[in-house]
């Protein structure tokens, strides 16, 4: 039984952040950090050190 292939193909096809079709092995590091969200390398690795923050969007204003 082939349950790692199964999960790959269960996964989107895209980057959930910018929607940049993944490739296997990105799919493959998708995986093997926890499944979601599915990042491609570019995303994931602008996400790694920020994750603490993940659903922080303080990006627009309180800059004085
Ligand atoms: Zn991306």
């Amino acid at each position: 039984m082939d349950l790692e292939e199964h999960s790959i193909e269960s996964l989107p096809d895209r980057c959930q952040s910018c929607g940049a079709t993944l490739t296997g092995a990105e799919k493959r590091t998708a995986l093997e950090r926890g499944g979601t969200p599915v990042l491609c390398a570019t995303c994931a690795a602008e996400q790694a050190p920020a994750a603490e923050n993940a659903d922080a969007d303080a990006d627009a204003g309180t800059a004085s």
